[in-house]
């Protein structure tokens, strides 16, 4: 019998990861599209040593007490990773690593191109000619847009990823605004970032974009109340995490006309459901959590994650561990 190491995977995942695994461990990966039910969950952390998981797995307290005891860690392939019970897990000493920083540029782009793609209406634009519609040859009225160039931005979170909107709003000229529970001096140093207060960014900013993490005190942040704060001609962009806003507080917004449009690559529920109203407003741009979805960056994500649990199951200190309070309970053997 092989005295390696075994890791279950919960998705195929790009192969130059996939070698890397198994050159270094005994792997099972769940084929299916769709993400495995919590029982096999239960099952496999019973068996294996890591677990290497999507954010789509929900990985609560039930799954984590059915580890057994030679289970020491979990390698999320995403940098959010409000699907764990990372307290749960670090009760038990079981590691919890996930990606941060390699997808930044990446989801930061996306972010860009959604507002974009809001202001100018480019979905809009695209059903328009392809049904048939573009009749009159040259509008001076249609499909008018809102200008971006020159505009404010408010960034609700500057972290990393709402550091690497900013850059990319400096180069279109934008004044920059920013909200977070934490002061981002740097962006201040070299953007021109101002630091206000929520209700602040929320009154001032033609452009407001959300990249905080998902967490109790960021959950529904933009509600009813806060979206009746911004202007009539303002666009949403969230690329964060969907109950970051109430869903149904922005489809008031948006149909009765408090907010402009908005542009929204996470949902309260995913895959969000057909029949979710803010699926038929023309002024809304929808897409799939694809922000991180550059073919280069999922590799690179998934990599990490196979360098992440290698350094679990070696004894060694994660580089990107999230629950730095487990050395205490589980500490590395180096
Ligand atoms: P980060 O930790 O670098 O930045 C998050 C920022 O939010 C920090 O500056 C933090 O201080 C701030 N923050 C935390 N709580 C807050 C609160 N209550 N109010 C205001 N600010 C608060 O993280 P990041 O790498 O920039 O990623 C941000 C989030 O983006 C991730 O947690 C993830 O959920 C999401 N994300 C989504 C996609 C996608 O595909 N749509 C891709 C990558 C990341």
């Amino acid at each position: 019998m092989s005295d390696r190491k075994k890791v279950y995977v919960t998705r195929e995942l790009p192969e130059d990861a996939m070698k890397l695994l198994k050159s270094k461990f005994d792997v099972e990966v769940w084929q299916e599209e769709m993400p495995p039910p919590k029982s096999l969950l239960k099952e496999k952390v019973r068996e294996v040593n890591g677990l290497i998981c999507l954010l789509t797995e929900r990985i609560d307290r039930e799954v984590i007490n059915a580890a057994g005891p030679q289970f020491r860690g979990i390698s999320q392939v995403a940098v959010g990773f409000d699907n764990i019970d990372v307290e749960a897990a670090t009760e038990k000493g079981i590691y919890v690593t996930n990606t941060p920083g390699v997808l930044t540029e990446t989801t930061a782009d996306y972010a860009f191109a959604l507002l974009m793609a809001v202001a100018r209406r480019i979905a809009e634009a695209d059903k328009y000619v392809k049904s048939g519609k573009w009749k009159v040859p040259w509008g001076l009225m249609m499909l008018l847009g809102q200008d971006v160039w020159g505009k404010t931005i408010g960034i609700i979170g500057m972290g990393r990823i709402g550091s690497a909107v900013a850059r990319r709003a400096k180069g279109m000229n934008m004044k920059i605004l920013y909200y977070d529970v934490v002061r981002n001096e740097k962006a201040e140093k070299e953007l021109g970032a101002e630091y206000v207060d929520l209700e602040t960014l929320l009154k001032e900013s033609d452009f407001v974009t959300i990249h905080v993490p998902l967490l109790p005190s960021t959950r529904h942040l933009i509600n009813e109340e806060r979206l009746k704060l911004m202007k009539k001609t303002a666009c949403l962009i969230n690329t964060s995490r969907g109950p970051v806003v109430d869903e149904k507080a922005l489809y008031k917004a948006l149909k009765e006309g408090w907010i402009w449009a908005a542009g929204l690559d996470v949902w309260e529920k995913e895959p969000t459901d057909p029949d979710n109203p803010l699926l038929k407003l023309g002024n809304v741009t929808a897409s799939p959590h694809i922000a991180s979805g550059s073919i280069a960056t999922r590799t690179r994500m998934a990599v990490m994650a196979v360098e992440n649990m290698t350094a679990i199951l070696e004894g060694k200190v994660p580089p990107n561990l999230v629950n730095k309070e487990v050395l205490k309970v589980r500490p590395s053997s180096s």
